[in-house]
């Protein structure tokens, strides 16, 4: 990691602001807008913020497995992205999260996803932050990666001896 991307480490990124600015956004656009028809903002706003599309995924006989190994970039208390604003330069299989990623599969987003949850015909859960108004409802649900037992990929040698079968993956 270059110095100019160490100094953008998100140490200052308060989740809340994120959330007071869904003030801005159509009440409710989920409910009437497809994922294609949103705009760059409302995008963005669907992430609740879980942190679970940062865990490492392994596929065996064309089925997803999901380990409680993360990317080493991953805060795990705020469940945020040390590195956002350079992840793709930095961590060539970060993902975006784009109406690709959505539909790929097999699925490797987790069934929380909002994203996934919209595309396939459901609500948005009661304690996502759209809902709450909230940025830390997700983790006072259980629903983000913070409080669970992780393991930094850097310590990992096989990803098989790490999967889980959480029930919200
Ligand atoms: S899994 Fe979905 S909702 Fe959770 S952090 Fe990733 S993109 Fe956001
Ligand atoms: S680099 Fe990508 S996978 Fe890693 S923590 Fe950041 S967003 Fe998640």
């Amino acid at each position: 990691m270059s110095d100019d991307q160490k100094d953008d480490l998100q140490t200052d990124f308060n989740p809340q602001e994120r959330v007071d600015e869904f003030k801005n956004l159509e009440p409710e656009f989920w409910r009437h807008k497809k994922l294609e028809e949103m705009n760059h903002y409302e995008w963005e706003a669907l992430c609740d913020g879980c942190g679970k599309c940062c865990l490492n995924k392994i596929q065996i006989k064309g089925k997803i497995k999901w380990t409680n190994t993360h990317c080493r970039f991953l805060d795990c208390q705020s469940c945020l992205c040390k590195i956002y604003k350079h992840r793709f330069a930095v961590v060539p299989d970060c993902r975006d999260i784009d109406i690709y990623a959505v539909r790929e599969k097999p699925r490797w987003l987790p069934k929380t996803c909002a994203y996934w949850l919209l595309d396939n015909g459901y609500d948005l859960p009661d304690w996502h932050p759209l809902i709450t108004g909230r940025a830390d409802s997700v983790h006072k649900a259980g629903m983000a990666l913070s409080g669970r037992n992780l393991i930094n990929e850097s310590k990992v040698k096989d990803y098989e001896d790490y999967i889980v079968d959480w029930q919200d993956l």
